[in-house]
């Protein structure tokens, strides 16, 4: 199918990860050959101290390299944040935004998510949007509401297939060890696929949908095979190499 989304398996390493861990990438690029590329790409998203060195490190491999957060202005007088087009000088692709641990750590609203997305595709990059409900929202029956209202008030008004991505990460499964059933990912991702397709129309068949949290090897083969999930977004099995390319080689 032309609109089809290419798979995409990135990692967040989060505030993991020291100058030497960077010996990871060089193995992670090792063994993404050609033809797992042809099926998938690959991305880290190391702390942003470590971005510019990746991607030097990384020069001629396919493994992309993006970052966690970004502000939502270009530039300013706004101590200790970087902002998307410093991220894009320094060589990566991708900016994940509203991720749960900031919208909680830092009080971080869907406006201001949506913000930063914005902010992110006008410096040329790939904003990957994380949505989820926690736990006491999915007993309530809420889960597709509180993920539908992250959208709609989460993704840019102008948001292309190409620019952009989801990840629906259900904040109890990050970290935790707990997924999902394959048939509760599945009724997620089809109303997130639905709901795309509102907002953004023509756009929402061709956006690249990712499952978060828990996702490790053992679970990739039946996580990543479920309708609508076109790739996972990664946190703790992705701060090893072997680990995070158990998960890619899925999709080989
Ligand atoms: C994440 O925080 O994006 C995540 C999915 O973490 P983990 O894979 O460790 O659950």
């Amino acid at each position: 199918m032309a609109n089809s989304p290419r798979p995409l398996v990135a990692g967040n390493w989060k505030m993991n990860g020291l100058k030497a861990s960077l010996v990871e990438l060089s193995a992670m690029a090792k063994a993404y050959d050609a033809a797992l590329h042809s099926k998938v790409d690959l991305l880290i998203c190391p702390p942003s101290l470590w971005i510019a060195p990746a991607v030097s490190q990384l020069a001629g491999s396919a493994l992309a390299i993006g970052a966690q957060d970004c502000h939502f202005l270009p530039q300013g007088a706004h101590t200790g944040d970087i902002s998307a087009l410093m991220i894009k000088d320094a060589g990566a692709s991708h900016v994940i935004v509203g991720h749960s641990e900031r919208r909680t750590d830092h009080g971080e609203t869907s406006a201001l998510v949506k913000s930063k997305a914005e902010a992110v595709n006008a410096a040329g990059l790939v904003a990957i949007v994380c949505v989820g409900e926690t736990q006491a929202e999915r007993q309530a029956g809420r889960a597709n509401e509180v993920v539908g209202e992250q959208l709609q008030h989460s993704i840019p008004a102008d948001g292309k297939a190409k620019t952009l991505v989801i990840a629906y990460e259900p904040v109890w499964a990050i970290g935790t060890g707990l997924t999902p059933t394959a048939a509760d990912v599945a009724d997620m991702h089809g109303f997130i696929r639905q709901t795309c397709e509102r907002l953004l129309p023509g756009q929402g068949q061709g956006l690249a949908l990712l499952y978060g949290g828990s996702v490790k090897a053992q679970n990739a083969a039946e996580l990543m095979q479920v309708a609508n999930v076109n790739g996972a977004l990664v946190g703790g099995a992705s701060l090893k190499a072997s680990d995070f390319m158990a998960i890619a080689d899925v999709y080989r």
